[in-house]
């Protein structure tokens, strides 16, 4: 005998996405008595944010995506961040950083003020933040590899196709806030009726922030870079690392230093896992000398490769800084049963966290007051 598929009763409101944007959004749904879920399609929170455990110490996390949080600008992260009561520390900016060049021989030390005076990164690295959120949310509202593959509207509504461990289901909802990148909705959600006009053009054409980088973490027992004057930080035009940082945690080890690549994407993939880290690797050893040629432990994360962050499309980064934001393309859309989070939808800061939690701002006063919807 069969066992009929279980149907989960309708909401108010479902978000597709966990990553900060929804949960913020979800925490003011929580807060403001409405009735949703948040489907995701990772098995972990967090999206774009995480952090990793030294295999040696489970309490020291390192991050692999958003390391940094700017309090004199970003008001909203670093509001929340008190409220959920996460200290911020420091980058380590204290002493020299190093600058190479092609052809030069040896790198060249620069004593001088470091452009991340001001940055500061989250105690227990950035998933503390996402986990804090996951936390306050009502039992049963969070709902984990969950993908949403199909939106349908409904008169009164819409229908979400979604892939579970268990089985396709369906959700039933008023509203849908589609809190991830507006390209890879458009890429890997199919929607009945296609959105109007050009909008799905112009959302694809969307670049998501920082999706087509790599970065490396090497962990140590020591660091040695501090005891030789140094920063950690490094600005080179060789390579294959074109910036490098201090990632140790607030206290303790083990140390670290993070990695961005220069290489594309495509050479990435081409090198291998392997190879890549081996050459990350021989650049920080030619920069701080042999010691740093042997890390307890590595950590790479492409999110070029990374199928609920990136789409081929990513696979070139922006040439700067986008110009974010929503306002020609509308908070809404389906009479307001369709609405968009996510960073890359905030005006003022998108592309980083304090535009996740804006563009969760301006969602959550689009369902609160419908008569602003267009
Ligand atoms: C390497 C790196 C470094 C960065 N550094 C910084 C920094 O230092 N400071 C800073 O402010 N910002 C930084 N950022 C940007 C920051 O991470 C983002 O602005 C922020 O995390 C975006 O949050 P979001 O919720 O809008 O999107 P995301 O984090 O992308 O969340 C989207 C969520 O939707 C889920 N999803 C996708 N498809 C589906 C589907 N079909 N069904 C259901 N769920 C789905 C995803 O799994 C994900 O959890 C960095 C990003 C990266 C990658």
């Amino acid at each position: 005998m069969s066992h009929p598929v279980p149907i989960p009763p309708p909401v108010d409101c479902i978000v597709v996405g966990a990553g900060l944007s929804g949960l913020c959004t979800a925490r003011g749904l929580a807060r403001a008595g409405v009735d949703f879920a948040v489907l995701e399609a990772r098995g972990r929170v967090g999206g774009r944010i995480l952090s990793r455990a030294a295999r040696s110490n489970p309490q020291a996390r390192y991050d692999l995506g958003p390391a940094w949080v700017w309090p004199s600008f970003q008001p909203l992260a670093t509001a929340l961040l008190a409220e959920l009561g996460i200290p911020l520390f420091a980058q380590a900016t204290a002493g020299a950083g190093l600058y190479e060049d092609d052809g030069q021989p040896a790198p060249l030390r620069i004593d001088g003020q470091s452009p991340h005076g001001e940055s500061r990164r989250i105690a227990g690295g950035a998933s503390t933040l996402v986990e804090a959120l996951a936390t306050e949310l009502p039992p049963k509202t969070l709902h984990l590899e969950h993908t949403v593959t199909h939106i349908e509207a409904h008169p009164k509504g819409v229908a979400l196709d979604v892939r579970t461990p268990e089985g396709p289901r369906t959700w039933q909802a008023r509203h849908v806030v589609l809190a991830l990148p507006p390209r890879l909705a458009v890429t890997e959600i199919a929607f009945d009726p296609p959105l109007a006009g050009d909008i799905r053009t112009r959302l694809a054409a969307i670049p998501t922030w920082m999706a087509a980088h790599a970065k490396l973490i090497a962990l140590y027992e020591q660091p040695f870079w501090r005891n030789h004057g140094l920063s950690g930080e490094v600005f080179s035009r060789r390579g294959p690392l074109t910036e490098i940082y201090d990632a140790s945690p607030a206290d303790g080890g083990p140390y670290a230093l993070f990695g961005f690549y220069g290489l594309p994407a495509a050479a990435r993939r081409a090198l291998g896992r392997d190879t890549l880290i081996q050459r990350g690797i021989d650049q920080i050893a030619r920069l701080f000398g042999t010691q740093a040629g042997d890390p307890i432990e590595c950590m790479l994360q492409d999110w070029s490769t990374s199928l609920r962050t990136a789409t081929r499309m990513d696979e070139i980064p922006p040439s700067g800084h986008p110009q974010y934001g929503f306002n020609d393309i509308g908070r809404s859309q389906w009479d307001g049963r369709l609405l968009f989070a996510g960073t890359e939808s905030a005006a003022r800061n998108g592309g980083y966290l304090e535009g996740a939690v804006e563009a969760a701002m301006e969602t959550l006063e689009l369902i609160a007051k419908p008569d602003r919807i267009r």
